[in-house]
């Protein structure tokens, strides 16, 4: 299976969606990924912080695929016809079975005006899952993926990320992550990413393509390890 993923900056495909990435990986999928911007007005400024950023996402992306960097200019994204084109040629080029992406209510406009114009290019004819939003703001998930196996790999895959400071964005993560654990009742020390997927004619199922979901852990049981 070909799955596609589309961040609006060169660190979000690692902090949203690589647990869900390095498991589809891992069973055999084909991964693709695509950077839309060049995340110039992220971290500390320097004279050469996009060609940094570019490295660092071609780092933390490494062990899934070697990315796409469209190189838009950071926080216009979808001021420009060619924005929308572009993207539209790239997800054409591909033909992906799933693409994964941001969600509608995120808190970046970049973010945001990259799931206008993703939906607006797959149409009906490929399926799209959406990503957690930071902290969780807005968004009630439909799946929940364990990633307590691929987590190391995830915060390594984020450490990568120099530019954007030591520690920021991992930390981030363990909460994020720790906390959709939490809601499936799993043991402190497990992790989880949450999805929603808008269904539409002729995708009105996509279980069939997620990995595994955390352990169905029942609240009235002896001695287990969850959350109360
Ligand atoms: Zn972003």
């Amino acid at each position: 299976m070909k799955i596609l993923a589309i961040g609006a900056h060169p660190d979000d495909i690692e902090i949203f969606m690589f647990g869900f990435l390095a498991i589809c990986k891992n069973r055999g999928d084909k991964i693709y990924a695509i950077v839309a911007t060049d995340g110039a007005l992220g971290g500390k400024k320097t004279t050469d912080l996009i060609a940094k950023r570019a490295k660092e996402s071609k780092e933390g992306l490494k062990h899934l695929c070697e990315p796409t960097l469209l190189g838009f200019p950071d926080s216009k994204l979808g001021s420009n016809e060619n924005h929308y084109n572009e993207i539209d040629k790239k997800i054409n080029s591909i033909k992906p079975d799933l693409i994964v992406t941001h969600y509608k209510e995120d808190y970046h406009s970049d973010h945001r005006a990259l799931n206008k114009i993703v939906k607006k290019s797959t149409s009906h004819y490929i399926p799209i899952l959406y990503c957690d939003t930071m902290m969780g703001i807005n968004f009630l998930p439909d799946y929940y993926i364990d990633i307590s196996k691929v987590f190391k790999k995830k915060i390594n895959a984020i450490s990568k990320h120099n530019s954007q400071g030591v520690n920021r964005f991992t930390n981030l993560v363990k909460i994020m992550n720790s906390f959709r654990a939490a809601q499936c009742n799993a043991p402190i020390g497990e992790f989880a990413e949450a999805y929603k997927f808008s269904r539409s004619f002729p995708f009105s199922d996509v279980r069939n393509y997620l990995p595994k979901s955390p352990k169905i852990r029942p609240f009235y049981i002896k001695n287990h390890n969850g959350f109360l």
